[in-house]
């Protein structure tokens, strides 16, 4: 199997006929492997059936956009690299298409060939991260998580992990086997600029046991100590 291997899906969320034209057909001459979304309805049914490997997304769409596509995209715990196709050439745009979590963004009109190293790049970037990274995974029984981007294995399927849900994941595997009060976990993975109650910690907790513990009604792992906070023990 080539690095770029017809397997590689690539959706293509285009509304502009002679863009989606030109798009598909070099991403077919490269060996992928092309479907395509005419709108931000028919994108989402794609994302979620398709499984593609990468996404190339239009700014504007008949339907919405995609900067909020990809938002959404990222929201319901997609991880795939998306490419964002704006017509706008300012910094404005750029940071917008970022910002709602696309991996890299490319100003219309562009040159094919330029388009086709981004979407390697991206493939690459993706491959590299999978393997380098693949050591940082916390493992609980048949569950794991990766600390690296929050991606995880867990009752509900695949999911990703909020950044509190991580930062508290990660707090109790730094932690391993001692209280932790209510106190320190606000203070560790809330910090300054909120103010969650004792309550917000509860939730969570009971969020990792329903995620991770083998018998999320029985918790084994995380642990509560009454009065005294909570404990992680494997
Ligand atoms: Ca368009």
């Amino acid at each position: 199997m080539g690095e770029f291997s017809s397997t590689q899906l690539i959706l293509v969320v285009e509304d502009e006929p002679l863009v989606q034209e030109l798009v598909a057909l070099n991403l077919k001459h490269a060996g992928f492997a092309v479907a395509i979304a005419q709108n931000v309805v028919q994108a989402q049914i794609a994302l979620s059936t398709t499984q593609p490997t990468l996404a190339i997304v239009d700014a504007m769409l008949p339907d919405g956009d995609g900067f909020l596509l990809t938002r959404q995209a990222r929201d319901q715990g997609l991880t795939l690299p998306i490419l964002l196709l704006t017509a706008r050439n300012d910094t404005q745009s750029k940071v917008r298409g970022l910002d709602c979590g696309a991996d890299d963004y490319l100003t219309k009109p562009f040159d094919v060939p330029e388009l086709l190293a981004r979407v390697r790049a991206l493939l690459r970037r993706g491959k590299v991260g999978g393997t380098t990274l693949a050591a940082e995974r916390w493992r609980l029984g048949n569950f794991w998580a990766r600390f690296d981007t929050g991606e995880a294995f867990t009752h509900e399927g695949d999911v990703r992990l909020s950044e509190k849900e991580l930062g508290l994941l990660m707090l109790f595997h730094k932690h391993e086997n001692q209280l932790l009060s209510r106190a320190d976990i606000l203070e560790e993975v809330w910090g300054m600029d909120s103010f969650p109650t004792d309550r917000t910690v509860d939730n969570f907790i009971l969020r990792l046991r329903k995620l991770f513990e083998p018998l999320p009604d029985e918790p084994r792992h995380f642990i509560t100590l009454r009065g005294r906070g909570y404990l992680f023990r494997r």
